[in-house]
């Protein structure tokens, strides 16, 4: 079966970039689109967790941690664990975590291929999905080196702060590093601006150097989601900005950034000419 699911990681060593925010909100907006989507809470804080309308997270008892740790056992993968992990949001699926995740990422140190244990937990459920978006946590630490490794490309959200900016140089090399040793064909989807306040001047100077910065080898997304009050409040009420305000600017900005995702993808696709057509 030919296997026609993405994985993107959303990642940036940074807090407070708007991580969590993109991978719940893109996820949807590609849902809207006829995607079937997962989402996963990579980040031991789960925020992206509790995003989703899941309030204690602490009380789950079947979560990302749970199925890494059977994977690294070597126990044998039980399906039935995995859809014991899965929850339901809105229009997309999710595996939640929380504090427990902390402990597999030191687990992780000690074990066989350690880089690769996200990856082989998720491999059953690529069939069973379009695309599969993995929320990373505030570090370039094994976690975040595990979602890059399962990764087909990433998204790297940015807000206009000089020190974000300046933070992107390390995440690209640790990129590069991943590109080379582990996953080869791991794809920058792009820099994703996020919060961009257009009234500032600052906001737009920033903007304008990542583009310049970033050149032409990395893409920054056209789209930039704008900020607005009705995106902090998504959290605390569990729902999507979709349904939140959806009407808003930055639920517009969302779905044009699920559409030109989805339009990468047509480009990377290599499509042989048929026979006798010019
Ligand atoms: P990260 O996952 O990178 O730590 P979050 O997505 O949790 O970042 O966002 C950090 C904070 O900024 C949260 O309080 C969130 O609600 C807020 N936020 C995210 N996107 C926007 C936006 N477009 N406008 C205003 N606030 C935003
Ligand atoms: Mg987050």
């Amino acid at each position: 079966m030919e296997d026609k699911c993405k994985v993107i990681a959303v990642a940036n060593q940074k807090g407070g970039v708007g991580k969590t925010t993109t991978a719940v909100n893109l996820g949807v907006a590609l849902g809207h689109l006829g995607k079937k989507v997962l989402l996963i809470d990579a980040d031991p804080q789960g925020s992206l967790t509790r995003s989703c309308k899941i309030d204690n997270p602490d009380d789950l008892e079947v979560t990302l941690s749970e199925l890494m740790a059977c994977e690294m056992s070597g126990e044998d993968k039980d399906y039935i664990l995995i859809n014991d992990a899965i929850k339901h949001f809105e229009n997309v699926d999710l595996i939640p975590s929380n504090i427990a995740l902390s402990g597999t990422e030191t687990a992780l140190f000690n074990c066989m291929s350690r880089e690769s244990v996200l990856k082989r937990t998720i491999e059953p459920l690529r069939n069973h999905y379009d695309v599969i978006i993995a929320d990373c946590m505030p570090s370039l630490g094994m976690m975040t080196i595990n979602a890059l490794v399962a990764a087909d490309s990433v998204i790297i959200p940015c807000e206009p702060s000089f020190l974000s900016v300046k933070g992107l140089d390390l995440l690209l090399h640790s990129i590069s590093r991943i590109k080379r040793q582990i996953n080869p064909d791991l794809k920058i989807d792009g820099v994703l601006m996020t919060m961009v306040d257009s009234r500032t001047n600052n906001a737009k100077d920033i903007t304008k150097a990542v583009r310049d910065a970033m050149g032409i080898n990395i893409n920054v997304f056209n789209i930039e989601i704008p900020h607005s009050v009705r995106a902090t409040e998504c959290p605390n009420v569990g729902e999507s900005i979709f349904t939140h305000d959806p009407k808003g600017k930055v639920a517009e900005a969302y779905a044009i950034l699920a559409r030109e995702v989805i339009a990468l993808e047509r480009k990377t696709q290599v499509r042989p000419r048929p026979y006798g057509v010019r």
